[in-house]
C-alpha cells in the first residue's frame, strides 16, 4: 500500500482500531418507494420522474408495499427484531440532487434493530481476505444496530453532456429509489474484519434476492466510521468517516491507511478532527472533505405526509415464510446431507444459483460426494482457465451428475471423463450431448480383448520384459501405459494392471 505515514510497529501495537460500517443497499422493486416511477438503471436522465420524486410542492408520497416487504425480509435475514410500528422522518439538508430539501428516512423508530452477522474470527489471509486454512473456525458476532428504509437522492453529473467542463447537471431518475441502510455496531476491530463482514452481508442479501448488490451501479454503497484508541481504553477516540468507496478491497485499504494516519497524528501530539474523508484508490490515501454534520444538524422530525408504518405479526409471519435458507445454514446442512467437506460446501454455496443447481444434481446422482468432487476438480478449473462464471458453464450440474454416475458405475474412466469434459468446453455443449456425439464410449472390461493387447505389448518389447524379470518391477508401469494407449484409454486400468502382472509372471 502506498503510504507516507507509517507509524512504527511499537506505536501501532499500542492502539486498537474501532470500526463501524454503514451500508446502503438498493431494493429490487420495479417502482420507487413513494411513487410509481420506474427504478430501471441506465435510462436517459430525468425520464423516470414525476411530481413526487421531483419534490414539487403539494405532491404526496404513497408507500410502496414491496419495498417494505423487501426491507423486512433483509432485516430478518440479518437476525434483526422487527419493530411493529416504525416512523418515517424528514432528514433536512440542502444538496443540489435533493430537490425537496429533505430526504424521507427513518430516525428514532427504525424498521428493525438488534441484529448481527457472524464472521470468521482470524487468522486471515491478508491478500484473499479469507480465512487461511480450514474454514471451520471460531465465529465472531458483529452487531447490527439498525436496518431502516429510506429514499435515495438524485445524482450530480460532471461528464457526458455538452458544457460539462463548466456545468454540473442533475439526473433525478435515482431520486426516490428505495434503499435500506444497514448500520453496524462498532464491533469491527480490523480492516480484515470489515472486509469479511461486508462479504458476508452481501452474500446474505443476495440469497434473499431483495437486491443485486451491484457496486458498479451503486446498488451497494459503504461508508466506514473509524477511530483508534489505546488498547484497553473504554472511551472511543474521535472518528472519521470514509465515504463512497466502491469496492470491498478499497474499503480495506482505505481503513488500513486511515488507521495508520490517525495513530501517526496522535503519536505526534496532534488531535483527530471529526470529518468526512474521501479515499483516492490510485494513491492509497484518504483526504479530508468536510467536517461531519452532527445528527442534530439534520433537524429530524416525523414525516407529516406518511402514516406510521405498521408491519403486524401476521404480515411479519408472511414475510418470514419467504425467507430462504441462508448461506451459513445451507453449508452446514450440505456437509451433513452429502458427506462433503466444509471447503466443498463453501465453494458450492458461493451463489444461491450454484448451490441450487448443485443440490438438484446431487440429489439425482448415485454419489453426491463424487458430484461435489467433479465440480471442484474438473469443472471449476476449466471455468477459471477460460474466465467463465459458473452460470456460463457449458456443462450443467445435471451433466456433471450424469458423468459422475458413469464413473461411479465403472462405465467410463477418470481419464475418459477428463477428455469428454475437454470436448464439452471445446464445443460449448453439455455433457450428455457430447457423450452421445462420441458414441457413448465405455471403458473396456472385456478381459479377452485386453489380454490380447497385453500379449501384443509383451511380444513387442522383449528388452523391457527382461528388465522386469531381472527384478525391475517398476517396468510394469511401462506395459500398463502401452496397453492403455493401444486401447485408446478405454481399458479398465485396474484390470490392465492385474493382467500385466500376471502375464509377466
Ligand atoms: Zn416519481
Amino acid at each position: 500500500m502506498a503510504t507516507s505515514v507509517e507509524p512504527s510497529a511499537g506505536a501501532r501495537a499500542k492502539y486498537e482500531p474501532v470500526i463501524g460500517l454503514e451500508v446502503h443497499v438498493q431494493l429490487l422493486t420495479a417502482s420507487k418507494i413513494f411513487c410509481s416511477c420506474s427504478t430501471r438503471f441506465g435510462d436517459p436522465p430525468n425520464t423516470n420522474v414525476c411530481p413526487v420524486c421531483l419534490g414539487l410542492p403539494g405532491a404526496l408520497p404513497v408507500l410502496n408495499r414491496k419495498a417494505v416487504e423487501f426491507a423486512t425480509l433483509a432485516a430478518m435475514s440479518l437476525n434483526c427484531e422487527i419493530r411493529e410500528t416504525s416512523i418515517f422522518a424528514r432528514k433536512n439538508y440542502f444538496y443540489p440532487d435533493l430537490p425537496k430539501g429533505y430526504q424521507i428516512s427513518q430516525y428514532d423508530k427504525p424498521l428493525a434493530e438488534h441484529g448481527f452477522i457472524e464472521i470468521e474470527a482470524g487468522p486471515f489471509d491478508s491478500v484473499q481476505g479469507k480465512l487461511a486454512g480450514t474454514p471451520v473456525a471460531p465465529k465472531k458476532k458483529i452487531g447490527i444496530t439498525r436496518v431502516h428504509l429510506e429514499e435515495d437522492a438524485g445524482k450530480s453529473l460532471h461528464e457526458g453532456f455538452a458544457g460539462a467542463s463548466e456545468q454540473t447537471a442533475i439526473d433525478l431518475n435515482r431520486s426516490g429509489v428505495p434503499l435500506i441502510e444497514i448500520v453496524s455496531e462498532p464491533d469491527i476491530a480490523s480492516p480484515e474484519e470489515a472486509y469479511d463482514y461486508l462479504t458476508r452481508l452481501k452474500e446474505i442479501i443476495l440469497y434473499t434476492g431483495v437486491s443485486d448488490c451491484n457496486m458498479e451501479e451503486g446498488s451497494l454503497r459503504c461508508d466506514a466510521n473509524v477511530s483508534v484508541r489505546l488498547r484497553g481504553e473504554k472511551k472511543f477516540g474521535t472518528k472519521t468517516e470514509v465515504k463512497n468507496v466502491n469496492s470491498f478491497r478499497f474499503i480495506r485499504e482505505a481503513l488500513e491507511y486511515e488507521i495508520e494516519r490517525q495513530i501517526e497524528v496522535i503519536e505526534s501530539g496532534g488531535k483527530i478532527t471529526q470529518e468526512t474523508r474521501l479515499y483516492n484508490s490510485v494513491e492509497g490515501k484518504t483526504y479530508g472533505m468536510r467536517s461531519k454534520e452532527q445528527a442534530h444538524d439534520y433537524r429530524y422530525f416525523p414525516e407529516p405526509d406518511l402514516l406510521p408504518l405498521v408491519v403486524d405479526e401476521k404480515w411479519q409471519a408472511q414475510i418470514r415464510s419467504t425467507l430462504p435458507e441462508l448461506p451459513e445454514a445451507r453449508r452446514k446442512r450440505m456437509v451433513a446431507d452429502y458427506g462433503i467437506t466444509a471447503q466443498d460446501a463453501h465453494v458450492l454455496t458461493l451463489t444461491k444459483s450454484l448451490a441450487d443447481q448443485f443440490e438438484s444434481a446431487a440429489k439425482a446422482a448415485k454419489n453426491p460426494k463424487r458430484v461435489a468432487n467433479l465440480v471442484q476438480s474438473e469443472l471449476m478449473g476449466r471455468l477459471k482457465a477460460r474466465g467463465l462464471e459458473i452460470e456460463q458453464s457449458p456443462i450443467s450440474m445435471k451433466g456433471v451428475a450424469e458423468s459422475a454416475d458413469l464413473v461411479e458405475s465403472g462405465a467410463i474412466s477418470g481419464k475418459m471423463l477428463k477428455d469428454l469434459y475437454d470436448l464439452c468446453f471445446e464445443r460449448g455443449k453439455d455433457f450428455p450431448e457430447v457423450y452421445a456425439e462420441q458414441g457413448r464410449p465405455q471403458q473396456s472390461g472385456d478381459t479377452s480383448a485386453i489380454e490380447k493387447i497385453v500379449d501384443e505389448v509383451i511380444a513387442a518389447n522383449p528388452k523391457q520384459v527382461e528388465q522386469y524379470r531381472a527384478g525391475k518391477k517398476t517396468v510394469a508401469g511401462f506395459f500398463v501405459g502401452q496397453v492403455m494407449k493401444l486401447s485408446k484409454g478405454q481399458a479398465n486400468p485396474q484390470l490392465v494392471n492385474q493382467l500385466v502382472t500376471k502375464k509377466l509372471g
